[in-house]
């Protein structure tokens, strides 16, 4: 059963004129994006002044050894101006490789610019074209949500489009005390009442650290109170050029949050695309990591198919697998066209409507209109026929930034680019491969990982990113995660054959992938019976038949050239389990997080679409940054939601599994 969003209305684009010298005007709200005087310097003088950005990212670059994030929070990202402002005085002070310090900026947006009138606004500041043109290559798709862009290594920028009004609160509830500095824009009171409200100040109150500071250019009396009526202290003060006020506020709080000290130890368990992504998403913690694997390679489990599709999963209604799955997709695919063009082909995957009903759910969700083009759309049987450089049955939907890549390699290459990242940073990292985890077990308030070997680790922190294993490990675990094998059949089919030269991936009730020197991919099965991963002969039989159905071919057995039988880790609601291993307290059946203990499972069939952004979520929250989730979705996914659901029942959750 589908969980539908409250706020699912889809969005639409910024409605922008441009004036004679070239200044965006909205036409949603009658008025400007920036002055037609000065907009850097008015930006410079409201935002960054009033935030003593330059004094405070100066001491932070010459300071930070150590990694430290400033974090500013805006309201509407517009064109980008200022974010693009701050980003390249980042880049100015923090100059050498050295410098720990790290700059988070994130940004609630309802009406995101296109991509043309983007690049079209960023033409009035050639002196910020290098982080422009950053900026304007990963802009995401028009989807609702959190979309997470990497712009350089010491720089992340998180784009929140939605309306503030709902995305900043329910963000605000996992980032309280996260935000240094709050840049409040978003178009004049008069011009758009309806952002300016209290629950948004309180929420913007609540994600302050603090001694934490606020500005805005607008000095409205209600603005003013509301934010006082959060706790803020605020002042009014001259405003810019020919603007007579405007308000800069303070925060402080009694108590603050602890540091937590940089000098830890976490394990990670796995050698899979979890695993992987894990390490490469912690890359920047001073902790001594250490890998663990019972494998003597990497990717020997459900990541070692030799080849595998990543497209996001769509659903016709906006529900939290939809946000998900095209939030997670858009992660990777920066994530591996940055670290690994080489390993990941862009193909496109075309996803076959066979049937009558099939052609009914695409209509919908293409009408339903939640989805850009870039993301998805519709194809006729002759146009799906071009794409795939083969001749197809029946019309398609087309992911065109989709594609398929060797789950191995990428694998290897995070393991070895986040070696070669915390080398050169004096970061220790070691990977323990042929090492059976026996047992795990709280010691003095640290974990004692043993090990087949009879050594005994100890970390602060351990992490559980071995699929279905996590069940072995933690038999008392309220997390049902289900083993379930799939195998995958390798053909060649000859010379002429009406499959060749297949372009794209094509997904019908199984897949097919182009081929990777000469030999394509087919499968997959699904078996929740049979837990061995063991290769069967029927198994390929059952894949051929698939093929044959699905694609109107015919395929001899003797194309058959290999096969791979793996145990890919479920869960019954198809989402995978992220953060803190609960456990049960027995005398009041509450559930409390087990300390320290992190799991990143039930990756089913997706993991390499959905593990780099879940392993970023693990990290940040590991490491106390901000999370690139909000309340909502983080609940979706964090590991207790299925013993909560159990309790309310009044069931068992020791039952779950
Ligand atoms: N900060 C931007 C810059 O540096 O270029 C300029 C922002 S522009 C003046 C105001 C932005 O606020 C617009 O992009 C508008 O779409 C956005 N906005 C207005 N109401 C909003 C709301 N309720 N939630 C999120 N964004 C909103």
């Amino acid at each position: 059963m589908p969980i539908h969003h409250k706020d699912s209305t889809s969005l639409e684009f910024a409605n922008i004129q441009f004036d004679d010298s070239g200044v965006p005007e909205s036409h949603q709200f009658g008025d400007i994006y920036f002055s037609r005087e000065n907009g850097m310097a008015e930006s410079r003088y409201v935002f960054l002044q009033q935030n003593r950005v330059h004094e405070r990212l100066s001491r932070l670059t010459a300071t930070a050894a150590k990694e430290q994030v400033f974090h500013i929070a805006e309201t509407g990202f517009g064109t980008g101006l200022n974010f693009l402002l701050v980003a390249d005085l980042f880049l100015t002070l923090s100059g050498d490789d050295e410098c720990g310090a790290r700059l988070h900026f994130t940004s609630f947006e309802k009406y995101p610019v296109r991509p043309d009138d983007l690049l079209r606004a960023h033409q009035h500041w050639p002196q910020l074209a290098t982080i422009a043109e950053r900026l304007q290559a990963q802009y995401p798709a028009k989807v609702p949500g959190l979309h997470r862009l990497q712009l350089h290594p010491k720089i992340t920028l998180d784009l929140v489009f939605g309306d503030a009004l709902n995305t900043l609160p329910d963000w605000a509830a996992t980032h309280r005390n996260t935000v240094d500095a709050w840049f409040l824009d978003g178009f004049a009171p008069k011009k758009n009442p309806d952002m300016w409200q209290p629950t948004l100040f309180q929420a913007i109150a609540a994600a302050m650290k603090s001694g934490a500071t606020l500005a805005t250019f607008t000095a409205t009396g209600h603005v003013r109170r509301g934010l006082q009526a959060a706790g803020i202290y605020i002042q009014r003060i001259p405003g810019f050029g020919n603007k007579r006020e405007m308000l800069r506020g303070y925060l402080q709080r009694l108590a603050t949050p602890q540091q937590r000290s940089n000098d830890e130890t976490i394990i990670i368990i796995g050698d899979g695309i979890a695993a992987a992504s894990l390490l490469w998403s912690l890359k920047d913690h001073a902790a001594t990591i250490r890998l663990v694997s019972q494998a003597s390679h990497f990717a020997q489990g459900a990541s070692g198919n030799p080849q595998g599709a990543i497209y996001p999963l769509l659903q016709a209604d906006w529900t939290i697998a939809s946000e998900f799955y095209s939030q997670a997709f858009e992660y990777a695919r920066q994530l591996y066209q940055q670290l690994a063009p080489d390993i990941m082909v862009s193909s496109g995957v075309l996803q076959l409507l066979s049937s009558a009903d099939a052609c009914r759910r695409a209509r919908k969700l293409l009408q339903r209109g939640e989805y850009p083009r870039s993301l998805i759309h519709g194809l006729t049987r002759q146009q799906a026929s071009s794409v795939a450089g083969i001749e197809l049955p029946c019309p398609a939907l087309f992911y065109p930034q989709a594609g398929w890549l060797q789950p191995v390699l990428m694998v290897e290459r995070l393991i070895s680019a986040t070696e070669q990242y915390r080398s050169e940073r004096g970061r220790t990292t070691h990977i323990h491969l042929n090492t059976e985890v026996t047992q795990l077990e709280r010691q003095h308030g640290n974990w004692c990982v043993t090990t087949n070997t009879n050594a005994s680790l100890h970390a602060q922190h351990v992490i559980l990113a071995n699929g279905q294993d996590v069940n072995r490990l933690l038999p008392q675990a309220l997390v049902p995660i289900r083993p379930v094998r799939g195998q995958i059949t390798q053909i060649k089919p000859a010379t002429e054959h009406p499959l060749l030269p297949l372009k794209a991936v094509i997904c019908h009730h199984g897949y097919i992938t182009p081929a990777l020197n000469g030999t394509m991919c087919i499968g997959a099965t699904f078996d929740k019976k049979n837990t061995e991963a063991t290769t069967s002969a029927a198994d390929n039989q059952s894949n051929l038949t698939q093929l044959e159905n699905g694609l109107s071919v015919t395929m001899p057995n003797n194309a058959i050239v290999g096969e791979r039988a793996s145990i890919r880790a479920t869960t019954p609601d198809h989402l995978p389990v992220i953060g803190h291993v609960p456990q049960l307290r027995e005398a009041s059946k509450q559930l409390a997080e087990l300390p320290n203990c992190w799991m990143l499972s039930g990756l089913g069939a997706r993991g390499f679409t959905s593990a780099p952004l879940a392993a970023e979520i693990l990290a940040c929250e590991l490491q106390q940054r901000p999370l690139p989730v909000g309340q909502r979705l983080k609940k979706a996914l964090a590991p207790q939601r299925f013993a909560e659901r159990a309790l309310a029942r009044n069931q068992d959750p020791l039952q779950l599994s």
